[in-house]
């Protein structure tokens, strides 16, 4: 995308939204021209009423116009209506449509996307951007339609009344749209300003109460609210500029809608005294300089509702533009519906796009029905190891085989359903623990739920909870412990009877004997498949079939307990110590 497209050239991204509701956007401009003919009639007929009085005041004559104008009135009034029920419809469909299109991108997004993205900022932005978007579909382009049609009735039959008085009373309009311009600008500015500010005061409230305990025991108590007057100074600094654009703004803007009245009335009494004007045609004018005022509103307004929306377009199709890191392609083989579970390593190296060599040179291989652990120092690569097994990345070099065909052969449906990937940090929605349970099937039975928990040794806990399945964890329900998140985590990837665990550090929060007996059963549950049992404690993985002992991104040691033991490098260095811990534990 390059950086100097013009508005309407990035506007055009939106075609395919206009373009699908196009029947309705015709209609709803059809409307648009109808509520302006109803428009420009009305005035005619209170002149012919007007100057009716006049010639032969009949009171028949003037019910009768009455009666038509009323029916005129009525016809603008329902036409309006339609034009709303169309084209404001139509934009929030597209809004819709557009939103939903976003998220589904963003969910192709890969994980280092995310990394390199703040998501709280892109949810907010996405949000104005879109706002900005669904202002041009709807109000947009329903006043540029009105503005255009209203003077392509209103003008003509003015200038047929009297040319020179039609042009002497449309010289302050154009000034009027020129300032709404300006002036919209100006305050959109200022607004954003004022949102921005809201913001940083926000959080720093936030961060301040939820950090009360802190505050308090450091006694910065009145410093902070010092701190706090001053930002809410500016906020209110920021407010009263706002207040001072916004009355000049209207202070104006009735001052030339004035002035256009004045002209009409001088310099049209000046013609209706001569002669050349009857005091019919004095009050029409006086109605259709009423009638375009709003039209000439619009026109600035939309000008900048175009200029926002565009930016938001650019922003908007700079994310959509973003394409996901990982992804099937012509290396994809959709022949591949399900694995068995041997994974080798190649020769794996993995270095983060920041330059930072997490992995290299790593090879081996591990047979369904395996235990294979990894263990190491923290920042040894044990995370990212697991990470490339479900292809959250790719390997810089070397390849990773599952069931002797590259990893990247496999669709990532195919690979990610039959994995099951406990991550380091274990993450719950804000939803009912049955349901977190339940995140990764499309039907879960509750049998199955309930024996997810089993297994995970989380189900005594959770029928101990308030509403059992169904209490509600994360901000707006209870809080669970670091260890019974991360038994619900491996809940939640046993309920997709994986056909390889990942179990990255997933018991670090639960103490050994907790994890003695967790392990046991998953052994059992997961006989003939392969589990990755990542741990820095020795007791967890030393009944495992291989242990891989990583250092700074390499492999230092692979073998079976007794042997890395007997080795006596690194891994029985670190077997040694935590016997010691342990010892000083019991007697402590
Ligand atoms: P472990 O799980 O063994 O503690 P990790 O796999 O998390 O180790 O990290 C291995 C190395 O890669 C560390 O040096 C760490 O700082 C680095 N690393 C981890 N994640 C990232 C990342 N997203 N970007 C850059 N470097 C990273
Ligand atoms: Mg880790």
């Amino acid at each position: 995308m390059s950086k100097n497209q013009s508005a309407p050239e990035i506007l055009i991204s939106l075609k395919p939204y206009l373009v699908r509701y196009r029947k309705k956007l015709i209609l709803g401009l059809l409307f648009v021209f109808l509520t302006n003919l109803f428009n420009v009639t009305g005035p005619i007929l209170v002149a012919g009423a007007v100057d009716s009085l006049k010639l032969n005041p009949t009171s028949g004559a003037l019910l009768g116009y009455g009666l038509v104008i009323l029916f005129v009135a009525a016809g603008r009034g329902i036409f309006l209506y339609l034009v709303r029920q169309t084209i404001i419809v139509v934009s929030r469909e597209a809004e819709f449509d557009i939103r939903n299109d976003l998220y589904q991108h963003l969910q192709t997004l890969s994980a280092s996307f995310y990394k390199s993205h703040n998501t709280g900022d892109l949810l907010a932005k996405n949000t104005n951007d879109i706002n900005a978007v669904r202002s041009f579909l709807g109000p947009g382009i329903m006043y540029s339609a009105n503005t255009l049609v209203s003077f392509f009735f209103i003008i003509p039959v003015m200038l047929w009344i009297n040319w020179k008085l039609t042009l002497l009373v449309l010289v302050p309009l154009p000034v009027m749209s020129y300032l709404v311009f300006r002036m919209g600008k100006l305050i959109h500015q200022v607004y954003s300003d004022i949102q921005g500010h809201y913001s940083v005061l926000t959080t720093r409230v936030q961060e301040n109460l939820s950090g009360i305990r802190i505050v308090k025991s450091f006694v910065r108590e009145s410093a902070e609210i010092r701190r706090f007057t001053e930002l809410n100074g500016i906020y209110q600094d920021k407010n009263l500029k706002l207040a001072w654009y916004q009355s000049f703004f209207y202070a104006s803007m009735t001052l030339l809608i004035g002035l256009s009245v004045v002209l009409v009335v001088w310099a049209g009494g000046a013609l209706v005294i001569s002669g050349a004007l009857t005091i019919g045609q004095m009050t029409q004018f006086v109605m259709y300089i009423g009638m375009l005022i709003w039209p000439m509103v619009a026109l600035g307004w939309v000008m900048n509702i175009i200029q926002q929306a565009a930016a938001s377009q650019k922003r908007l199709n700079q994310l959509t533009d973003e394409t996901p890191e990982i992804s099937d392609s012509s290396a994809t083989d959709h022949q591949l519906t399900g694995i068995s579970g041997k994974l080798e390593f190649k020769s794996v190296s993995y270095t983060y796009p920041d330059g930072r060599k997490a992995l290299e040179n790593i090879n081996f291989s591990v047979d369904p029905g395996e235990i294979l652990a990894i263990t190491g120092h923290t920042g040894s690569g044990k995370s990212t190891l697991a990470g490339l097994i479900v292809r959250l990345f790719d390997p810089t070099s070397g390849v990773i085989l599952l069931d002797g065909r590259d990893l990247k052969s496999y669709p990532l449906k195919v690979l990610r359903s039959k994995t099951g990937y406990v991550p380091q940090e274990s993450f719950l929605f804000s939803d009912t623990i049955g349901n977190n349970i339940a995140f990764g099937v499309e039907s879960a039975g509750d049998q199955d739920v309930l024996e997810a928990s089993e297994t995970a040794l989380i189900r005594e806990n959770i029928e101990g909870f308030p509403n059992r399945f169904e209490t509600v964890v994360g901000e707006r329900g209870i809080t669970l412990s670091g260890g019974q998140k991360q038994r619900t985590s491996i809940a939640r990837a046993l309920m997709k009877n994986p056909d390889i665990l990942i179990l990255d550090d997933s018991l670090s929060a639960v103490d050994t004997q907790t994890e003695d007996a967790i392990l046991t059963r998953l052994r059992e549950k997961l006989a003939g498949k392969t589990v990755i049992l990542i741990s820095h404690r020795i007791s967890a993985i030393k009944s495992a079939d291989q242990i891989v002992v990583l250092s700074h991104g390499q492999v230092a040691e692979i073998g079976k307990h007794s042997e890395l033991v007997d080795h006596g490098g690194l891994y029985s260095a670190l077997y040694v110590r935590q016997l010691l811990e342990e010892e000083l534990k019991a007697i402590s």
